[in-house]
């Protein structure tokens, strides 16, 4: 059984073949290749767009939905996660999605189900399909010649799971990835990195994807406020002026921290269309793994 824990649960050829999918999926149309399967979402940490693009990829395939309602789950009664595991297994899905604030739940979920788990964010591990969808933007925006390019990713990339897996995955892709954080928010890496973010830097870069900070992840509260930090990584007009690049956030946006509001309605912002992106990318990852499992 194939599973959807990591971005490594993929090869690039099996990548490029679910891009082909994602193209034709962009259309929106309503389509009946899962008529008759049945999707389970289980979410135990807040969501608004990962948890709405997995049900709607799910329900324009034509499969039917089954969300979990985590407030009531008997895991807050002192169930196991293997018992949690039995039940949902017993009603026998064709896929379940799930995210959990713990590293690693997914994967011990997979072991025992006899359907395909798919990772919708634990912890700060990974978020495969958020990785997936960030990669495909950049490949269309640029037509395929992702080679070489330069990212910057900036903000709390050490307990960001999106940025886990993008490093995983672009870097596999060819992309030359710099890491752009303070030095609490920087995670060991043989990577190159910057303390700053700076002109000289900008002029290198040919893609920014600037990340929330994940004050819900932290011990305590590591910068003196979130101006300060503004002041040093919020991706700005003044900075950005009018160099050729795109700028990318998986979303919530911040504003003001993360990226100001002149950038959030510039062209080169592709947030919006990382959203787009993202239900057609999930309905070629459900396509596969419910189909071809
Ligand atoms: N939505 C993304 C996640 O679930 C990013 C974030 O929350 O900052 O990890």
């Amino acid at each position: 059984m194939r599973h959807l824990i990591t971005t490594k649960d993929f090869n690039k050829d099996e990548i490029l073949e679910l891009f082909k999918d994602t193209k034709e999926f962009l259309d929106e149309k309503p389509r009946t290749l899962l008529e008759g399967k049945s999707v389970t979402t289980i979410f135990f940490e807040n969501s608004t767009r990962t948890l709405s693009s997995f049900e709607s990829a799910a329900q324009r395939l034509g499969a039917k939905v089954l969300r979990l309602d985590t407030s009531r789950s008997s895991l807050r009664k002192g169930e196991t996660l293997y018992d949690t595991a039995m039940i949902l297994d017993s009603m026998s899905p064709n896929a379940i999605i799930v995210r959990h604030a713990y590293s690693g739940v997914p994967h011990i979920l997979a072991k025992h189900m006899h359907c395909p788990v798919l990772n919708g964010g634990d912890g700060k591990h990974a978020h495969p399909t958020q990785a997936l969808l960030d990669l495909f933007t950049i490949w269309t925006h640029f037509k395929g010649k992702i080679k070489d390019k330069i990212i910057l990713i900036v903000g709390d990339i050490k307990n960001s799971r999106v940025a886990a897996s993008n490093i995983e995955l672009l870097n596999r892709f060819g992309l030359k990835i710099i890491l752009v954080a303070p030095p609490h928010f920087m995670p060991h890496s043989n990577l190159e990195k910057s303390y700053k973010l700076d002109d000289k830097l900008i002029d290198k870069a040919d893609i920014i994807m600037s990340l929330r900070t994940q004050t819900e992840r932290h011990n305590k509260s590591i910068y003196a406020s979130l101006k300060d930090y503004a002041n040093d990584f919020c991706i700005q007009s003044n900075l950005i002026k009018n160099k050729k690049l795109i700028l990318l956030h998986p979303g919530p946006v911040n504003r003001n921290t993360d990226i100001s509001d002149e950038m959030m309605s510039d062209k080169r912002t592709l947030v919006l269309q990382q959203v787009k992106n993202g239900v057609a990318i999930r309905m070629a990852v459900l396509k596969k793994l419910i189909l071809e499992n």
